[in-house]
């Protein structure tokens, strides 16, 4: 599978990598600088509750309720019940076919990662059907060298700004058509074959918004790579040299579902 492919190419070009990824020992210091702040850690996650935008068509999301209080039981606990799709969350490969790996069957080593963040806010702002070309993935290479094997990529299309109000984050025209930007299929390709990780966007789709047959998410997701949807502003987040942490919910079976999502900033 994928995934058995990954391992033995990283044994492969060890050399190669460590010229693109930031040398470990500064890795182990970012992670050192975390507690007195050297290393700032920004949350990329939306906090829970019943006003995310919801994918349309989707009636019911989110259910908190109350099962013991203080006053009643000296504790406090909550049940809580929502889509595997919701807010900030993860698609699992098993979301879509080919996929097959299930949320909680995702390798751990591809939650790690150097964060590869391509900013298209100038022609989102321009187009909000725009579809990230791989030209746009080719000069982030010239500019920061070539894309490391088990990178997350991130397209910053400045969404964000819009959440979470309904309609302006979904942009539906008339005919109820979303219109926001996402990957290309040629741009999944160029990054499936750099081989990276995960692909993750400030939409509500990896897909952008007016995708009939979600090409990307076959594709991607068939290739063994997981999406992150609905991140938040990543405005802060640098072109290249942060390390992405993400944290999906543990859920057996699961086609996805809630994540944690935090960028370490050197
Ligand atoms: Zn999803």
């Amino acid at each position: 599978m994928a995934a058995a492919g990954r391992f033995c190419i990283l044994v492969a070009i060890p050399a190669a990598l460590s010229t693109l990824l930031v040398p470990s020992a500064h890795h182990d210091s970012m992670l050192e600088g975390i507690p007195s702040g050297k290393t700032r850690v920004l949350d990329l996650s939306y906090a829970i509750n019943d006003k995310l935008v919801p994918w349309p068509g989707d009636e019911k999301f989110f259910e908190a309720k109350v099962n013991a209080t203080i006053e009643k039981n000296g504790y406090f606990t909550r049940s809580f019940w929502m889509l595997e799709h919701y807010g900030t969350h993860l698609d699992a490969p098993a979301h879509f076919p080919p996929g097959k790996t299930t949320v909680d069957q995702i390798p751990v080593k591809q939650l790690f990662g150097p964060a590869v963040v391509i900013d298209v806010r100038v022609e989102s702002n321009k187009d909000a059907d725009y579809q990230l070309t791989a030209t746009r993935i080719e000069d982030w290479e010239k500019k920061h060298g070539r894309i490391p094997e088990g990178a997350i990529v991130l397209l910053r299309t400045g969404w964000a700004s819009r959440w979470p109000d309904v309609e302006r984050y979904r942009n539906q025209d008339a005919k109820g058509k979303m219109h926001f930007p996402g990957f290309s299929v040629e741009a999944a390709k160029l990054l499936i074959s750099r081989r990276v990780s995960g692909l993750g966007c400030d939409t509500l789709s990896i897909d952008y918004g007016a995708s009939a047959d979600f090409a990307v998410h076959h594709l991607a997701l068939g290739a063994g790579l997981y999406h992150l949807e609905n991140l938040a502003d990543m405005s802060e987040v640098p072109e290249a040299s942060a390390v992405l942490i993400v944290a999906p919910i543990k859920l057996e079976g699961g086609s996805g579902g809630a994540v944690r999502v935090f960028a370490l900033l050197p």
